[in-house]
């Protein structure tokens, strides 16, 4: 159990910390000191991005005050690069704690999904996307970063 709450401890056997420690492959958007965007390989619509802090917690509900200090600004960043690249309508911004609240990966993260006027989202977790369409989808993102304002 964790310290300051009564949720399991941090396990760093997590898909996503695989991918920060370079385990397994992911189309990265971008990443600082702090954070990393890529895109999540079962998208609710194109475009679907997560953004991971790299320090270790397993959600909302451990995270320390300095990694959360530092995630908010990054999500907001990968959401207006994300609204340029699909020329989005709106974007949904989703993050789950615990298997409960609809958490599947337990190292903290948000989602930023595009959004289109009366355009429904896939079902979370609904299929895989290629690897060609994530990479390309991921390169649209890339560039519209290019532009973005970063605060
Ligand atoms: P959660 O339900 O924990 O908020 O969502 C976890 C997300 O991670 C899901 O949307 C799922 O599609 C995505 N995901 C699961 N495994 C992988 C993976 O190996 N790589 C990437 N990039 N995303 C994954």
């Amino acid at each position: 159990m964790n310290d300051m709450t009564d949720i399991p401890a941090y396990d760093d056997g997590n898909i996503f910390a695989k991918i920060l420690r370079g385990e397994i492959p992911s189309h990265k958007v971008y990443e600082n000191d702090d954070c990393i965007a890529f895109m999540d390989v079962m998208p609710q619509a194109p475009g679907h991005t997560l953004v991971v802090p790299k320090a270790p917690s397993r959600n909302l509900l451990d995270a320390d005050n300095d990694t959360l200090r530092k995630l908010l600004p990054f999500v907001r960043r990968i959401a207006r690069a994300v609204e340029t690249a699909f020329d989005a309508d709106g974007i949904t911004i989703n993050q789950f704690n615990e298997a409960a609240g609809g958490q599947t990966v337990f190292h903290l993260h948000f989602h930023v999904i595009p959004r289109h006027d009366g355009v429904a989202l896939k079902r979370h977790e609904g299929g895989m996307e290629s690897t060609d369409v994530l990479e390309a989808n991921a390169d649209k993102i890339r560039t519209a970063l290019k532009t973005t304002p970063k605060d």
